[in-house]
C-alpha cells in the first residue's frame, strides 16, 4: 500500500485546511495523510493548539518518507479569549466559541496569501471555509470540500429542504416519511435540527452559503466507504450534482501502528498518564472476548449532571461490563455529580464491573481490543465508522448535528444499531430537556450485549461491513479506486494547466 496509487509522474502539491474542532480536524488530517501516503505533497495549515493535536502523527509520517508537513499560523489575539483556546470542542465555554470563530475569520487573508505563496495544485478545505472556493478560482485550481457527516445525512437533509415533509405533521412527535430517498425512512419533527424548523435560523443562513460553495467546488470528499451507504452516495451525486469521492474508513487507513492509534486526536501533553492508559489495557485484558461495552459521546458533547447519573446507574443496572469515557465536569455544572462519579468509579472498580476514563480516551486502540463487544455512541460519524471497522454493533443515542439521520442509517438501513430511544434533537452546546432514563439505557445495552437472534443478526451484519471496510482500502477496493481516480483526475488537470501555460508562452 505504501507504494501508493500516485505512481512515478510529477508530484501533486496540495494544501489541506481543516476546521478548528476535533470533530472535523481529526478526519481531515487523516484524509491529508492518506493523500501523502499515496504520493501527494501535502501541507496542512492550522494554528498552534490545533497542530499540537496531530503533529506527532505528521512527524511519524514524515519519518516514514511521506511528503507531509504542518504550516502553523499564529491565532489572532481576541479580547476576552484566553491564549491557546483555539479549538471548538466539549471543553470550550459557550461564549468562547464565537470568539474562536471570529479569530478564524480574521485569518482568511493570511490563508489566502499562503495559498498564493505555496502555489498548490489543489486545495482541500473544510465546509466552514466557503470563501476558499473563490480563493481556488483566483488561482485556477480545484477546491475539494470536506462536508463531514454521511452521504445518507446529506441526502436526508436535502429531502427536508426540497419537500419539507415535517411541515405536514400536526405535532413534533408524529412521524413523517423522508421523500425521495432510496429507503423508506421515518422521522419526527423533534428529531430534526432547528435550522429546518425555525424561520431565519442563523445556522440555516450559514449552511446556505456552505451549500452554495459546495455546488461551486470541484467536488467533495467523504470519509465513509461505498459498501456502507452506496445507495446514498449515488443519490447524493445525482441530486446535488457535485462530484464526490469516498475515501474511507480514513481512521484505519492511516492509523496503522500503536502510536498513531493511541495518540489520535489529542496532544501528548494533554493525555492522561501512561499508567492510566496501561490501566484500561490491563483491565480489558482480564475480560472475556466481546464482553465489554465501550461508552463514549465524542469530542463535542457535555451532559447535565442528571443525565450523567442516569448513565452511571444504567451501566450498573445493565449487568454488563463497561468502559465509560467521561468528560471533565465543568465546576459551574457540577451539582455534586463530581463526588457521585468518584464514588461510582470506586464502586465499579471494586466490583471489577467497569473502567472510567476521564477526559480523552485512545478510542481507536480501545475499539480494537478483543474484549470490546459493543459501543454506546451519539452517532458521530467518526465513531460510527471506527466501530463498523472494528465489527462492533452500537447502541444509538443521537444528540445533535446530523446524528439522528445517522441513527436511521445504523438501525433501519444497516441493521447494526439498537436505539436507546432518544427523541429530541438539541444544539451541541446545550443540554436540552430530554433525559434518557437508566432503565432505557440498561435495556438497550442488554439488547446489544446479550444473546438472542436479533443480536446474532446485528453482529453478522456489522462483521460483513467490517470485512468490506478492510477491503475498501486495499488495492482494487472501492475507496482505494476512488482515491486513485481523484488523484489521476487532479493530475490531468495539472497537466492541462501546464500545457495551457506553455501554449501561452509559445
Ligand atoms: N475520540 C477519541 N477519544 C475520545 C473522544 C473522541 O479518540 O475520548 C475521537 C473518536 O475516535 C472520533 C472523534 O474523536 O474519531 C469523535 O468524532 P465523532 O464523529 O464520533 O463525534 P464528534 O466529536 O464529532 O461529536
Amino acid at each position: 500500500m505504501e507504494s501508493g496509487v500516485d505512481g512515478e509522474t510529477e508530484m501533486l502539491k496540495a494544501i489541506f485546511l481543516p476546521f478548528v474542532s476535533p470533530s472535523h480536524l481529526i478526519p481531515v488530517v487523516d484524509i491529508a495523510r492518506i493523500f501523502a501516503m499515496h504520493g501527494v505533497d501535502v501541507t496542512i495549515i492550522t494554528t498552534p493548539a490545533n497542530a499540537a493535536v496531530f503533529q506527532s502523527s505528521i512527524d511519524r509520517d514524515s519519518n516514514r518518507g511521506h511528503s507531509i508537513r504542518t504550516h502553523v499560523v499564529k491565532f489572532p489575539q481576541i479580547a476576552g479569549l484566553p491564549e491557546g483556546m483555539e479549538s471548538i470542542n466539549a471543553a470550550t465555554p459557550k461564549d468562547m466559541s464565537t470568539k474562536i470563530s471570529e479569530g478564524v475569520s480574521m485569518l482568511q487573508g493570511e490563508f489566502r496569501q499562503l495559498f498564493r505563496d505555496m502555489q498548490p495544485d489543489f486545495i482541500v478545505t473544510d465546509m466552514f471555509y466557503p470563501w476558499s472556493v473563490d480563493a481556488a478560482a483566483e488561482l485556477g485550481i480545484p477546491r475539494i470540500i470536506y462536508v463531514g457527516g454521511t452521504y445518507m445525512a446529506h441526502c436526508a437533509m436535502d429531502s427536508l429542504e426540497r419537500f419539507a415533509p415535517h411541515t405536514n405533521v400536526d405535532s413534533d412527535d408524529h412521524s413523517f416519511l423522508l421523500p425521495g430517498l432510496p429507503h423508506k425512512l421515518e422521522m419526527t419533527r423533534s428529531q430534526i435540527p432547528d435550522r429546518f424548523k425555525v424561520p431565519n435560523h442563523g445556522f440555516a443562513k450559514i449552511m446556505k452559503v456552505v451549500k452554495e460553495s459546495e455546488k461551486r467546488s470541484y467536488g467533495s470528499v467523504f470519509k465513509s466507504f461505498y459498501e456502507l451507504e452506496g445507495a446514498y452516495e449515488e443519490h447524493y451525486k445525482t441530486v446535488m450534482g457535485t462530484k464526490s469521492w469516498n475515501v474511507g474508513p480514513v481512521s484505519s487507513w492511516v492509523n496503522q501502528d500503536a502510536s498513531d492509534k493511541a495518540e489520535r486526536g489529542h496532544s501528548k501533553e494533554e493525555q492522561e498518564g501512561k499508567g492510566k492508559e496501561q490501566g484500561w489495557f490491563t483491565w480489558l485484558n482480564s475480560k472475556k472476548q466481546d464482553s465489554v461495552v465501550y461508552v463514549c459521546f465524542g469530542s463535542m458533547n457535555n451532559f447535565p449532571a442528571s443525565q450523567l447519573i442516569e448513565i452511571a446507574h444504567g451501566l450498573e443496572d445493565s449487568g454488563h461490563d463497561f468502559v465509560w469515557v467521561v468528560k471533565k465536569i465543568d465546576e459551574s455544572q457540577d451539582d455534586g455529580v463530581g463526588v457521585f462519579l468518584e464514588e461510582f468509579e470506586k464502586r465499579v472498580q471494586g466490583s471489577n464491573r467497569g473502567y472510567v476514563i476521564w477526559g480523552w480516551a485512545p478510542q481507536l486502540a480501545i475499539l480494537e481490543h478483543p474484549a470490546i463487544g459493543g459501543v454506546v455512541t451519539h452517532c458521530g460519524m467518526n465513531t460510527v465508522l471506527e466501530s463498523v471497522d472494528a465489527a462492533l454493533p452500537m447502541v444509538t443515542w443521537p444528540l445533535f448535528a446530523e446524528q439522528f439521520f445517522n441513527e436511521k442509517l445504523l438501525v433501519d438501513v444497516l441493521g447494526i444499531g439498537v436505539p436507546v430511544g432518544s427523541k429530541k434533537w438539541r444544539n451541541w452546546n446545550e443540554f436540552g430537556d430530554e433525559i434518557v432514563k437508566r432503565e432505557d439505557i440498561a435495556k438497550a445495552i442488554d439488547l446489544l450485549m446479550g444473546g438472542g437472534e436479533e443480536n446474532v443478526e446485528r453482529r453478522r451484519n456489522v462483521k460483513a461491513l467490517s470485512d468490506a471496510a478492510k477491503k475498501a482500502i486495499q488495492p482494487g477496493g472501492s475507496s482505494y479506486n476512488s482515491l486513485k481516480d481523484l488523484i489521476e483526475e487532479l493530475k490531468s488537470l495539472k497537466l492541462q494547466k501546464l500545457s495551457c501555460k506553455l501554449e501561452t508562452v509559445a
